[in-house]
């Protein structure tokens, strides 16, 4: 499995070329965009990586996955989704435009800003505890309490991000939101500067893919149902206005976040971490998507594939 990480790996790097860093967020314009990591967790524990894959970078959007999670376990599914969509959109992450129309009422889904700022403000707690919750959920699922936030980034996002704050102007303006712009900002730009490598995103991968269960403590977290919702919004929104093409071509739940990692999560078998700073016009990793997709054919992941071993197994 390694020496296929690592061929992926050199097979997909000359893309590295079509790419560019992030440099919105200041902090994050000094990647090295020939850093490329990853790593995969099966259901029963065993690690396999390649390349940089112990590199930290921070999570970015990829928090929106948890921040969904921690919303519906607090406030349920219904006092989520009456205040954010869950539909598929053309919109681009950080796009406002189709809140501001007459019949724009909520964001498409939670894995746009928009959404997203709206399920950090419905996860309990004020001010600093909502960010406390959810920093602590990300070290049970990796198990691993030295999980800290980038403060350099976080005080760059908070200091640049006028296009988020425009957007918590809009959902205040429509009671989408409803405590203090500045602090559900602050918990919001706190969760995407968590800083992880590939093997923590593969623990919250094969969280998802086993039923919300923790890796090797197999301790449940939340409702399993919980885990497939937020599957399913990543496979029809995981990859902003390329999450159509991405399922057709890689067929895998992903999410992915603006300083080039991707999140994968096959159910019942794995979880992936991908990491590839220089990023597509869609604002996804496009080495991760490389990868990804060879990683899917050589394995036989897609969801949709009608022949993997054992997934439509079932007793008459
Ligand atoms: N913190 C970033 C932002 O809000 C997250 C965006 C992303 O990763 N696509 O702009």
């Amino acid at each position: 499995m390694e020496k296929l990480l690592n061929r992926l790996i050199k097979e997909n790097e000359y893309l590295v070329q079509y790419g560019k860093v992030a440099d919105y967020i200041p902090a994050l314009k000094n990647a090295n965009p020939n850093e490329i990591g990853i790593c995969i967790m099966d259901v029963e524990g065993n690690l396999y990586s390649g390349g940089d894959y112990n590199k930290k970078f921070t999570i970015q959007s990829i928090s929106k996955v948890l921040s969904l999670m921690l919303a519906v376990m607090d406030k349920g599914e219904e006092g989520v989704f009456k205040k954010v969509d869950m539909e598929p959109t053309d919109e681009s992450f950080n796009s406002l435009y189709k809140l501001d129309l007459p019949y724009g009422e909520k964001p498409s889904n939670p894995m746009i800003n928009s959404g997203a700022i709206v399920t950090t403000s419905l996860i309990d707690g004020r001010g600093e505890e909502k960010f406390n919750r959810f920093l602590e959920i990300v070290r049970k699922i990796t198990q691993d309490d030295n999980i800290i936030y980038n403060k350099e980034v976080y005080i760059s996002e908070k200091e640049t991000g006028d296009k988020n704050r425009a957007i918590a102007h809009i959902l205040k303006n429509k009671k989408l939101i409803e405590e203090d712009i500045e602090d559900i900002l602050d918990a919001y730009f706190k969760q995407c500067s968590i800083e992880v490598d590939c093997i923590d995103l593969a623990k919250i991968g094969i969280f998802f893919a086993n039923g919300c269960k923790i890796p090797n403590t197999g301790e449940a977290l939340c409702d399993e149902e919980i885990g497939t919702l937020v599957t399913a919004i990543m496979t029809t929104c995981g990859m902003y206005d390329f999450s159509g093409e991405y399922a057709a071509k890689v067929g895998i739940p992903s999410k992915s976040g603006v300083s080039g990692g991707i999140l994968g999560i096959v159910p019942g078998r794995f979880g992936i971490g991908v990491y590839g700073p220089a990023l597509d016009k869609h604002g996804n990793s496009i080495v991760g998507y490389g990868i990804l997709k060879g990683l899917s054919k050589e394995l036989g992941l897609s969801i949709f594939k009608s022949n993997t071993e054992g997934r439509f197994s079932c007793v008459i």
